[in-house]
């Protein structure tokens, strides 16, 4: 059986892993004008390894950077002035290690894409062999990113996966009321350095 720390570890594995292949399944189109709506009245949720990991590069403390949702048990980066924490005049200050659904969108490695209509906010439109996604920028020139619809169904799945494999390990950890405390913990251990090469 595996050790808490162990657990985490395999955590941080995967996200890393996943992160990894989500980037090689992206093609850009048009890219990213750095408008700034996306990050902007957000709700961005954070697991396990994205919280250890923002915390290791940017030596912030916890409260400062995030909040506690109780309503759905879980970390989200904090909004200060109707922007998120780490948004800084149409830059991201963690460009390089930005959670998982900032770095892919407007791509959402989630079956919600196959049933939900987001109005305005995203547009998915299905190809043959692609799904094609476009932000919701009113201000911008929207940025349009495609996914090979094998490599969508496989990330997709992963991440289902890990999004449930840490939810279950953040549920215990809240229940022993030692989930900052692990975070903390290892955010010393955490090879920031391969994120930055
Ligand atoms: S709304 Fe679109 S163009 Fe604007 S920052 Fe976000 S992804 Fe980029
Ligand atoms: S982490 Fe970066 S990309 Fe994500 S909402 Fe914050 S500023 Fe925007």
């Amino acid at each position: 059986m595996l050790s808490i720390e162990e657990k985490i570890w395999d955590l941080i594995d995967d996200d890393y892993r996943l992160y990894t292949d989500a980037q090689k399944a992206i093609k850009m189109v048009k890219p990213c004008q750095m408008c700034g709506w996306c990050c902007k009245d957000n709700n961005i949720f954070i697991t396990i390894p994205e919280a250890i990991r923002i915390l290791a590069y940017t030596k912030a403390r916890m409260r400062k950077v995030f909040i506690f949702d109780k309503t759905v048990n879980h970390l989200r980066l904090k909004n200060v002035d109707g922007y998120c924490v780490f948004y800084d005049n149409g830059r991201c200050r963690i460009h390089k290690i930005k959670p998982f659904q900032c770095m892919t969108y407007p791509v959402i490695f989630h079956p919600i894409v196959l049933e939900e209509d987001f109005g305005d906010k995203l547009k998915v439109i299905f190809k043959e062999d692609f799904i094609e996604f476009r932000c919701g920028s009113p201000i911008a020139d929207k940025c349009t990113y495609v996914v090979e619809t094998k490599a969508f169904q496989e990330v997709a799945s992963s991440r289902l996966t890990f999004l449930m494999k840490n939810y279950h390990l953040q549920i215990f950890l809240i229940k022993m009321n030692i989930l900052d405390v692990f975070i903390k913990n290892m955010v010393k251990k955490y090879p920031i350095e391969k994120w930055l090469r």
